[in-house]
Protein backbone atom coordinates (compact mmCIF):
# COMPACT_ATOMS: atom_id res chain seq x y z
CA UNK A 1 0.00 0.00 0.00
CA UNK A 2 1.34 3.40 -0.86
CA UNK A 3 -0.32 5.50 1.80
CA UNK A 4 0.88 9.27 1.86
CA UNK A 5 0.33 12.20 4.24
CA UNK A 6 -0.80 14.93 2.09
CA UNK A 7 -1.53 18.87 2.84
CA UNK A 8 -4.05 20.12 0.21
CA UNK A 9 -5.26 23.92 1.22
CA UNK A 10 -6.22 24.02 4.69
CA UNK A 11 -6.53 20.19 4.88
CA UNK A 12 -4.69 17.16 5.80
CA UNK A 13 -5.67 14.20 4.15
CA UNK A 14 -4.11 10.44 3.97
CA UNK A 15 -4.17 9.24 0.47
CA UNK A 16 -3.23 5.62 -0.98
CA UNK A 17 -2.54 6.81 -4.20
CA UNK A 18 -2.58 3.59 -5.80
CA UNK A 19 -6.57 3.16 -4.66
CA UNK A 20 -6.73 7.30 -5.87
CA UNK A 21 -5.53 6.35 -9.10
CA UNK A 22 -8.20 3.00 -10.27
CA UNK A 23 -10.71 4.82 -8.87
CA UNK A 24 -9.85 7.93 -10.30
CA UNK A 25 -9.24 6.04 -13.47
CA UNK A 26 -13.05 4.82 -13.82
CA UNK A 27 -14.88 7.75 -12.75
CA UNK A 28 -12.90 10.60 -15.05
CA UNK A 29 -12.79 8.35 -17.98
CA UNK A 30 -15.69 10.03 -19.62
CA UNK A 31 -14.36 13.36 -18.41
CA UNK A 32 -13.41 16.08 -19.96
CA UNK A 33 -9.80 17.28 -19.19
CA UNK A 34 -10.32 20.97 -17.73
CA UNK A 35 -12.22 18.44 -14.95
CA UNK A 36 -9.68 15.86 -14.94
CA UNK A 37 -7.09 18.58 -14.39
CA UNK A 38 -9.14 20.11 -11.72
CA UNK A 39 -9.23 17.01 -9.41
CA UNK A 40 -5.59 16.77 -9.87
CA UNK A 41 -4.82 20.20 -8.39
CA UNK A 42 -7.74 19.63 -5.70
CA UNK A 43 -6.17 15.89 -5.17
CA UNK A 44 -2.34 16.75 -4.73
CA UNK A 45 -1.94 20.77 -4.77
CA UNK A 46 1.96 21.28 -4.78
CA UNK A 47 2.69 17.83 -4.78
CA UNK A 48 1.65 17.83 -8.89
CA UNK A 49 3.88 18.88 -11.46
CA UNK A 50 3.63 18.26 -15.47
CA UNK A 51 6.33 17.80 -18.15
CA UNK A 52 6.65 19.04 -21.86
CA UNK A 53 8.66 18.30 -24.74
CA UNK A 54 7.75 21.46 -25.94
CA UNK A 55 6.63 20.56 -28.90
CA UNK A 56 3.64 23.20 -28.18
CA UNK A 57 2.54 23.97 -25.02
CA UNK A 58 -0.79 22.98 -25.32
CA UNK A 59 -0.97 21.35 -22.17
CA UNK A 60 0.98 24.08 -20.76
CA UNK A 61 -2.16 26.33 -21.87
CA UNK A 62 -4.80 23.84 -20.15
CA UNK A 63 -3.40 23.44 -16.91
CA UNK A 64 -1.40 27.00 -15.99
CA UNK A 65 -5.23 28.15 -16.63
CA UNK A 66 -6.24 25.97 -13.72
CA UNK A 67 -2.97 26.17 -11.80
CA UNK A 68 -0.81 29.23 -12.44
CA UNK A 69 2.44 28.68 -11.25
CA UNK A 70 2.47 24.79 -11.59
CA UNK A 71 5.96 23.34 -11.93
CA UNK A 72 6.83 21.93 -16.05
CA UNK A 73 9.94 19.72 -16.41
CA UNK A 74 11.65 20.08 -19.28
CA UNK A 75 14.34 17.15 -19.97
CA UNK A 76 16.91 18.75 -21.13
CA UNK A 77 18.55 16.48 -23.14
CA UNK A 78 21.54 18.42 -24.58
CA UNK A 79 20.24 17.32 -27.90
CA UNK A 80 17.63 19.58 -28.98
CA UNK A 81 16.83 21.59 -31.99
CA UNK A 82 17.40 25.20 -31.64
CA UNK A 83 13.93 25.74 -32.13
CA UNK A 84 12.68 23.18 -29.24
CA UNK A 85 15.11 25.67 -26.73
CA UNK A 86 13.47 28.78 -28.27
CA UNK A 87 10.16 27.48 -28.02
CA UNK A 88 11.10 26.72 -24.20
CA UNK A 89 11.97 29.75 -23.84
CA UNK A 90 9.08 31.81 -25.19
CA UNK A 91 7.12 29.57 -22.97
CA UNK A 92 8.58 30.95 -19.76
CA UNK A 93 7.50 34.18 -21.29
CA UNK A 94 4.39 34.02 -21.97
CA UNK A 95 2.76 31.85 -19.72
CA UNK A 96 2.24 31.75 -15.72
CA UNK A 97 4.09 28.00 -14.94
CA UNK A 98 7.68 27.26 -13.37
CA UNK A 99 9.36 25.81 -16.27
CA UNK A 100 12.23 23.77 -14.92
CA UNK A 101 15.41 22.28 -16.50
CA UNK A 102 16.19 18.48 -16.26
CA UNK A 103 19.24 18.01 -17.11
CA UNK A 104 21.45 14.73 -17.30
CA UNK A 105 23.74 13.55 -14.69
CA UNK A 106 26.40 13.83 -17.91
CA UNK A 107 26.70 16.64 -20.33
CA UNK A 108 26.91 15.44 -24.29
CA UNK A 109 30.34 15.61 -23.87
CA UNK A 110 31.27 13.70 -20.93
CA UNK A 111 29.27 11.23 -21.97
CA UNK A 112 31.42 11.12 -25.08
CA UNK A 113 34.09 10.95 -23.39
CA UNK A 114 33.03 8.22 -21.05
CA UNK A 115 30.89 5.59 -23.66
CA UNK A 116 32.52 7.39 -26.87
CA UNK A 117 30.75 9.47 -29.71
CA UNK A 118 26.75 9.11 -31.04
CA UNK A 119 25.47 6.85 -28.08
CA UNK A 120 22.53 7.66 -29.90
CA UNK A 121 23.21 5.68 -32.79
CA UNK A 122 24.86 2.69 -31.14
CA UNK A 123 22.97 2.01 -28.28
CA UNK A 124 19.79 4.63 -28.68
CA UNK A 125 17.88 2.99 -25.60
CA UNK A 126 21.01 3.55 -23.31
CA UNK A 127 21.23 7.20 -24.75
CA UNK A 128 17.08 8.05 -24.20
CA UNK A 129 17.98 6.03 -20.47
CA UNK A 130 20.47 8.35 -19.80
CA UNK A 131 19.72 11.67 -21.22
CA UNK A 132 15.74 11.16 -20.34
CA UNK A 133 14.08 8.38 -18.20
CA UNK A 134 17.01 8.65 -15.37
CA UNK A 135 16.94 12.25 -14.93
CA UNK A 136 12.88 12.58 -14.97
CA UNK A 137 12.75 9.88 -12.84
CA UNK A 138 14.97 12.04 -10.35
CA UNK A 139 13.29 15.14 -11.32
CA UNK A 140 9.61 13.21 -10.32
CA UNK A 141 10.88 12.36 -6.88
CA UNK A 142 9.12 15.27 -4.88
CA UNK A 143 5.97 15.14 -6.36
CA UNK A 144 3.31 12.20 -5.63
CA UNK A 145 1.46 12.95 -9.19
CA UNK A 146 2.36 13.96 -12.54
CA UNK A 147 0.51 15.12 -16.20
CA UNK A 148 1.30 13.71 -19.28
CA UNK A 149 0.20 14.87 -22.87
CA UNK A 150 0.56 10.99 -23.93
CA UNK A 151 -2.80 10.46 -26.61
CA UNK A 152 -4.31 7.26 -27.12
CA UNK A 153 -4.10 8.33 -30.86
CA UNK A 154 -0.63 8.56 -31.29
CA UNK A 155 0.79 4.96 -31.64
CA UNK A 156 -0.04 1.64 -30.62
CA UNK A 157 1.57 1.84 -27.19
CA UNK A 158 -0.46 4.53 -25.62
CA UNK A 159 -3.85 3.11 -27.36
CA UNK A 160 -4.85 1.62 -23.89
CA UNK A 161 -3.27 4.68 -22.11
CA UNK A 162 -5.89 5.66 -18.95
CA UNK A 163 -6.93 9.35 -18.03
CA UNK A 164 -5.57 8.46 -14.51
CA UNK A 165 -2.77 5.84 -14.00
CA UNK A 166 -0.62 4.23 -11.35
CA UNK A 167 2.71 4.68 -12.51
CA UNK A 168 4.07 1.75 -10.48
CA UNK A 169 7.96 2.21 -11.68
CA UNK A 170 7.84 5.58 -10.23
CA UNK A 171 5.03 4.60 -7.59
CA UNK A 172 3.24 7.73 -8.26
CA UNK A 173 -0.17 8.85 -10.11
CA UNK A 174 0.22 10.01 -13.68
CA UNK A 175 -2.62 11.77 -15.24
CA UNK A 176 -3.15 12.24 -19.57
CA UNK A 177 -6.08 14.34 -19.18
CA UNK A 178 -6.03 14.52 -23.07
CA UNK A 179 -5.79 10.38 -23.44
CA UNK A 180 -8.95 10.84 -25.59
CA UNK A 181 -8.46 13.83 -27.76
CA UNK A 182 -7.76 13.35 -31.34
CA UNK A 183 -5.38 15.32 -33.48
CA UNK A 184 -8.50 17.00 -34.26
CA UNK A 185 -9.26 18.26 -31.12
CA UNK A 186 -5.06 19.57 -30.54
CA UNK A 187 -5.38 21.15 -33.66
CA UNK A 188 -8.79 22.98 -33.00
CA UNK A 189 -7.27 23.75 -29.22
CA UNK A 190 -4.37 25.23 -30.44
CA UNK A 191 -5.81 27.48 -33.33
CA UNK A 192 -9.11 28.51 -31.00
CA UNK A 193 -6.43 29.51 -28.14
CA UNK A 194 -3.77 30.78 -29.55
CA UNK A 195 -1.43 28.31 -27.97
CA UNK A 196 2.29 28.16 -28.76
CA UNK A 197 3.57 25.87 -31.19
CA UNK A 198 7.08 24.67 -31.87
CA UNK A 199 8.11 26.05 -35.28
CA UNK A 200 8.72 22.38 -36.61
CA UNK A 201 5.65 21.25 -37.09
CA UNK A 202 5.31 23.66 -39.81
CA UNK A 203 8.48 22.42 -41.87
CA UNK A 204 7.03 18.83 -41.55
CA UNK A 205 8.18 17.52 -37.84
CA UNK A 206 4.59 16.81 -36.39
CA UNK A 207 6.29 14.62 -33.87
CA UNK A 208 9.51 16.07 -32.12
CA UNK A 209 12.34 14.37 -30.28
CA UNK A 210 15.96 15.00 -29.81
CA UNK A 211 17.57 16.42 -33.22
CA UNK A 212 19.71 13.33 -34.10
CA UNK A 213 16.73 11.09 -33.40
CA UNK A 214 13.56 12.89 -35.96
CA UNK A 215 13.66 13.37 -39.54
CA UNK A 216 10.64 15.21 -41.30
CA UNK A 217 7.95 12.87 -42.41
CA UNK A 218 6.06 12.92 -45.68
CA UNK A 219 2.39 14.64 -46.10
CA UNK A 220 -0.36 11.68 -44.50
CA UNK A 221 2.60 9.38 -43.12
CA UNK A 222 2.40 8.31 -39.48
CA UNK A 223 3.49 11.14 -37.50
CA UNK A 224 5.77 9.41 -35.42
CA UNK A 225 7.30 7.42 -38.31
CA UNK A 226 10.30 10.52 -38.09
CA UNK A 227 11.57 9.56 -34.67
CA UNK A 228 14.09 6.59 -34.41
CA UNK A 229 13.66 6.21 -37.94
CA UNK A 230 14.69 2.81 -39.33
CA UNK A 231 15.45 1.04 -36.09
CA UNK A 232 12.43 -0.59 -34.80
CA UNK A 233 12.54 1.81 -31.56
CA UNK A 234 9.04 3.58 -30.96
CA UNK A 235 9.06 5.02 -27.40
CA UNK A 236 12.36 6.51 -25.56
CA UNK A 237 10.76 4.57 -22.01
CA UNK A 238 9.46 7.49 -20.32
CA UNK A 239 5.62 6.22 -20.67
CA UNK A 240 6.47 2.01 -20.99
S1 LIG B 1 16.15 10.63 -28.55
FE1 LIG B 1 18.18 10.08 -29.41
S2 LIG B 1 19.62 11.68 -28.73
FE2 LIG B 1 17.74 11.85 -27.48
S3 LIG B 1 18.18 10.70 -25.67
FE3 LIG B 1 17.14 9.28 -27.07
S4 LIG B 1 18.74 8.27 -28.29
FE4 LIG B 1 19.68 10.03 -27.21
Amino acid sequence: MTLVDIEVGLQRRELDLRDVAESAAKSLEDAPAREIIRWAVATFGDRLCLTSSMSDALLIDLVSRIKPGIDVLFIDTGYHFAETIGTRDAVRQVYDVNVIDVKPSRTVAEQDRDLGPRLFGRNPDLCCYLRKVEPLNRALEPYLAWISGIRRDESPTRSDIKVVEWDAKRQMVKINPIARWTQEDVDNYIADNGVLVNPLHYDNYPSIGCAPCTRRVLDGADPRSGRWAGTGKTECGIHL
